[in-house]
């Protein structure tokens, strides 16, 4: 994996236009301005600090007793595309547990309420593949 080639792109806000760019991390100049662009940010890894920014949500609605599902749809949709973007694989559990969440209150199992238990398990899993997937970007 390592030696093999990757081409990720880049999201960065072109600071002379203001134009919102997605492009290659060796672009330096933007191309609707040619202005100097910053320093790249990798999608993967924003995504990932989404991911992180949403689990922690999760955590502090769920300590507070609030429902966190919401938030842990959102960080189980940016884990996957920051693992989708980088080119790896999330956690066998974090993946499950991203799966099942997605699910809740859609479709058949619209109403249905996670159980607190169930909340639980994916906070721990998708924290664990926060953490896996952190080391691996
Ligand atoms: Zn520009």
């Amino acid at each position: 994996m390592a030696d093999e080639k990757r081409i990720k792109l880049a999201r960065v806000k072109c600071p002379t236009c203001k134009v919102n760019l997605l492009v290659k991390p060796s672009v330096k100049v933007c191309p609707a301005c040619r202005g100097p662009l910053p320093k790249l940010q990798k999608v993967d890894r924003v995504d990932y600090e989404l991911a992180k920014a949403w689990h922690k949500t999760a955590v502090e609605s769920k300590k507070a007793g609030k429902d966190s599902s919401d938030a842990l749809k959102k960080a189980a949709a940016s884990l996957e595309g920051a693992a989708k973007w980088s080119g790896n694989k999330l956690l066998e559990g974090a993946q499950a547990s991203a799966d099942a969440v997605t699910k809740v209150g859609t479709g058949a199992a619209k109403g249905v309420k996670a159980g607190s238990e169930e909340v639980e398990k994916w906070v721990k899993d998708i924290g664990d593949g926060l953490e896996d997937l952190g080391r691996k970007l």
